[in-house]
């Protein structure tokens, strides 16, 4: 008999289990076909929760305490004794962090009543949906409605093929056993920074090779290059326009040709991880005559609320358009199950948060000031540094700043950019005002507790007209 659902969700990634709880709450019946098997385990969560987000952060904070306590904390008046790595222990907790949230959405799935399939979803014509299980019969599902969430992979570039544990993806790079003497990065983008950060943190010697001539040429110039002064301070050896021509592996390392304006070079690293991005995954998992078109660039075409081509069918996360992010993937997860439920729903595409958990953390939203200059704004900006905040010297953790981006004709806040402690969660500050359509004025009347990070929010709005007043700023009015 064909298995009926009101939803069948194709991914159990943060967009697709978000997408089925949040349907399950409208009253809908859903299944979810998930078909990732993680260290030996059937596990939802998708590559945020296994292989990305979740265990990228857990290293990132162990290796922060390891070298934090590694330099010492002789100036707050504590001395510790001979600091040791336990790798195999680090990466096992990690392991634990992973298993504890995927384990959580999988009782999440169970309470609200939905149905998890193990194995793999493939859409059919009239919203039928071809489930081949992890073992077993395939089966034939109809759905009134159906969400394609299957999510991203590493783009692979034929002059860097993986290698065993020696050249990686970043799936890999989570799971060396020893720290790397020589690491070897291609790509400064997000991955790159994190993971190389990682490593740095434990002991490796990290270069990073970019292919591109600027660095982290999304973000805000003012913050892209005190970011590239920090981590290069901290002992990434970032190459900018370093095109990878070819890699070989032997004797356990490998030797990475690239050349850039200087000419030909090569470097031997006991490990490479390549982060040259990630693409759709779209493999098996349409019919050809499922009727679901793909974009110019293998995304699957969605409209601004998640319709694909189809009616009833719907996309999302890092199968469509846009920046693959979880928080991203969830949101439209949401919204795609608010509307097919009958709800109105809508999400800003113009204020999603970037966060590169470096440290210290960078992060933004809205627009850059070369974005709203390029728009034709008059722009005006502030910007204020956590050197003097109290509250970040008093914990020792005080590089970094924040920056507003205004419209000056109508006093509009357009963008925050931060570098800084907590700058991942200081961001949401700039969501909210953004938001609600704040005023530069709106920030600068508002009471900021003393002494708190925060501050430095609001001293950077003040800088905007010249005011700040932990800053000598000579403007007066
Ligand atoms: P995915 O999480 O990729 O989930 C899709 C799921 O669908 C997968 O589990 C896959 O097994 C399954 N699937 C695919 N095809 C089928 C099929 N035919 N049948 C059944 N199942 C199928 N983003 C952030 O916002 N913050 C971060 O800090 C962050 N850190 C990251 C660190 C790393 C190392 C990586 C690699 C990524 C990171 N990301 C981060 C990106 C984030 O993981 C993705 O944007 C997010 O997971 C996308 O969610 P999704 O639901 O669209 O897809
Ligand atoms: P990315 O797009 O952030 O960076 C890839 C970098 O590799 C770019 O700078 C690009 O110019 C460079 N590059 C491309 N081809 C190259 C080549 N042949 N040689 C040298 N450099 C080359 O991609 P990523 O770092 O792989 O991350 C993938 C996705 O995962 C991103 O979209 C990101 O949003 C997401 N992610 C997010 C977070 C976070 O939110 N903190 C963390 C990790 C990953």
């Amino acid at each position: 008999m064909t298995q009926q659902a009101d939803l069948v969700v194709i991914g159990g990634g943060p967009g697709g289990y978000e997408a089925a709880i949040r349907a399950a709450q409208l009253g809908l019946s859903v299944i979810c076909i998930e078909r990732r098997v993680h260290k030996g385990k059937p596990s939802l969560g998708g590559t945020c929760l296994n292989v990305g987000c979740i265990p990228s952060k857990a290293l990132l904070d162990s290796s922060h305490k390891y070298h934090d306590l590694k330099a010492g904390y002789d100036n707050h008046g504590i001395s510790t004794g001979e600091v040791k790595l336990d790798l195999a222990a680090m990466l096992a907790r990690k392991d634990k962090v992973v298993d504890q949230l995927t384990g959580g959405i999988a009782q999440l799935l169970k309470g609200n009543g939905i149905t998890w399939l193990q194995g793999s979803g493939k859409l059919l014509a009239g919203k039928q949906v071809e489930f081949t299980p992890l073992e077993g019969e395939v089966q034939i599902l109809q759905a009134k409605h159906v969400i394609l969430a299957s999510g991203s992979e590493p783009v692979q570039i034929p002059v860097a093929k993986l290698v065993d544990d020696v050249v990686v993806d970043s799936t890999g790079a989570l799971e060396f056993q020893i720290v790397p003497k020589r690491l070897g990065v291609i790509g400064a983008g997000v991955i790159g920074l994190e993971l190389g950060s990682v490593w740095a943190r434990l002991g490796s010697e990290v270069i990073v090779l970019e292919a591109v001539d600027q660095f982290l040429p999304i973000a805000d110039r003012a913050i892209a290059k005190e970011t590239q002064k920090i981590l290069t301070k901290q002992g990434l050896d970032i190459r900018l326009g370093a095109r990878v021509t070819g890699t070989q592996v032997a004797n356990g390392q490998v030797t990475v040709s690239y050349t850039d304006a200087n000419g030909e070079h090569s470097e031997v690293f006991d490990k490479l991880i390549v982060a040259v991005g990630r693409r759709p995954v779209t493999a098996g998992l349409l019919s050809s005559d499922s009727g679901v078109s793909l974009d110019e660039r293998g995304f699957v075409a969605v409209d601004d609320q998640c319709r694909a081509s189809v009616p009833g069918v719907f996309a999302i996360g890092d199968l469509v358009r846009g920046q693959m992010l979880a928080h991203k993937a969830m949101e439209e997860g949401v919204m795609a199950a608010e509307i097919m439920a009958g709800h109105h729903a809508q999400f800003n595409y113009d204020l999603i948060i970037s966060v590169i958990y470096t440290h210290p953390e960078v992060a933004w939203v809205g627009m850059t000031e070369e974005r709203a200059k390029a728009e034709g704004f008059d722009v005006k900006t502030g910007q204020f540094a956590f050197a003097v905040n109290g509250r970040a010297l008093a914990s020792d953790d005080n590089q970094g700043f924040v920056k507003f981006v205004a419209d000056a004709k109508t006093d509009r806040l357009l963008g925050m950019h931060v570098i800084g402690p907590a700058a991942g969660d200081i961001i949401h500050q700039g969501l909210i005002a953004l938001e609600f359509g704040a005023s530069v004025e709106d920030l600068q009347l508002m009471c900021f507790a003393h002494p708190t990070l925060s501050e430095v929010v609001h001293e950077a709005a003040l800088a905007v007209d010249g005011r700040a007043i932990h800053a000598i700023q000579r403007k007066r009015k």
